[in-house]
């Protein structure tokens, strides 16, 4: 007997073994993810690593050249776009400049012109922009024509929406209210969305799932709060986020190391040496710090008001060479050692800390 493996059950919409190579380079390699009906995900990577194509190819813009993608158990792969039923929002709004709003909102509605219209001023409430039927894009904000290309996107009611950075060309404020609009919207209609982004707090904010991808392979799926806590690989540590890498070593007790913290367990595995990973809000800073992990003495270079927090860079006094970044309230009294040039001692609870073992990928 083997390790029995269950294949989890496919998702509504299924993509399974997609390849693409563009010439010499392969842009996707070997992907497979399933996402639910009425599941918001997020394929989140840095630029290039493919998650526009992947996006492109449900979308039947981009041909595959292996895999399939289902739809409802249906091989949609080898319908024309125009017979996949979904809609798409592009980051450069994509309006026809010529067109009225409610032309552009009309434009995929094959409806009388009563019900036409009708279905437009249903559709222009939805996204908060009633009465601008006769508005040219021009006329309008960023952020009021993204809502148009939504509502666009949404007319003929897809089972799917597709959106390709949809916010990242908008203001910081108005990407965030209408990403929470979205969501809302999403949620409101139950409609499934894939969402490609390279901005991980945005990832974070509106996903159900996250598929972090990297180089063409999808490196992780999970939860927000899985990919950002547990972290499968140093990628997706680093990529969401910010991550310590402490070198850590078994002392003579054969207890995990760093300076003068003991993470208090064996490495895995019988390794010597690994790397342990933490977040900067799991350092604890004294006076906060907590029973179960040892303390070491750090020397503060340099402090970074966030607004919520204050981010301090540290280096371990035994070891300048090992750095630590730490958050702690702004507000929250008891900080206040936390200044340049101060000597403060910290600790890591040891089960904040996952071992990665050193060189892994
Ligand atoms: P970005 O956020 O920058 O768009 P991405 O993750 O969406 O990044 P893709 O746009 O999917 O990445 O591109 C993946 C790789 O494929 C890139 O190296 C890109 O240059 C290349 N590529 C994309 N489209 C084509 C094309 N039509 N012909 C040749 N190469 C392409």
């Amino acid at each position: 007997g083997g390790m029995q493996v269950s294949a989890p059950a496919p998702g509504w919409l299924r993509i399974e073994g997609v390849n693409k190579r563009f010439g010499a380079a392969t842009v996707l390699d070997e992907i497979t993810l399933d996402v639910r009906q009425g599941e918001f995900l997020c394929l989140l990577g840095p630029s290039g690593c493919g998650k526009t194509t992947l996006l492109r190819i449900i979308a039947g813009l981009e041909k595959q050249d292996g895999g399939v993608v289902l739809m409802g158990g249906r091989n949609i792969g080898v319908l024309p776009p125009a017979q996949r039923d979904y809609g798409i929002v592009f980051q450069s709004y994509a309006l026809f400049p010529n067109l009225t709003v409610a032309e552009n909102v009309a434009y995929a509605l094959r409806l009388p012109r009563k019900e036409k219209a009708k279905r437009v001023a249903q559709l222009l409430e939805m996204v908060e922009l009633d009465g601008k039927q006769e508005c040219y894009p021009a006329q309008l904000s960023g952020g009021q024509q993204q809502r148009i290309a939504l509502a666009r996107a949404l007319a003929t009611s897809p089972s799917l929406l597709l959106l390709d950075e949809p916010l990242s060309a908008l203001d910081a404020k108005v990407r965030e209210n209408l990403r929470q609009e979205l969501r809302a919207l999403q949620r409101k209609l139950g409609i499934t969305a894939i969402m490609v982004t390279h901005d991980q707090e945005e990832a974070l904010a509106i996903a159900d799932t996250i598929a972090v991808m990297a180089k063409g392979r999808i490196e992780q799926v999970g939860t927000p709060e899985q990919v950002y806590g547990s972290p499968r690989t140093r990628f997706v540590a680093d990529f969401v986020g910010s991550a310590n890498w402490l070198p850590v070593r078994l002392n003579e007790a054969g207890l995990a190391t760093v300076g003068d913290i003991s993470f208090g367990h064996d490495l895995p595995a019988g390794a010597r040496t690994a790397l342990a990973f933490c977040r900067p809000e799991d350092v604890r800073v004294e006076p906060h710090w907590t029973a179960g992990g040892s303390m070491t003495m750090t020397i503060v270079d340099r402090v970074d008001f966030l607004g919520g927090v204050r981010r301090g860079m540290l280096s371990l006094c035994a070891d300048r060479s090992v750095q630590l970044i730490v958050d702690v309230p702004a507000s929250e009294p008891g900080y206040d050692s936390l200044q340049p040039g101060q000597r403060v001692p910290v600790s890591i609870p040891p089960h904040r800390v996952r071992f990665f073992m050193e060189g892994a990928a």
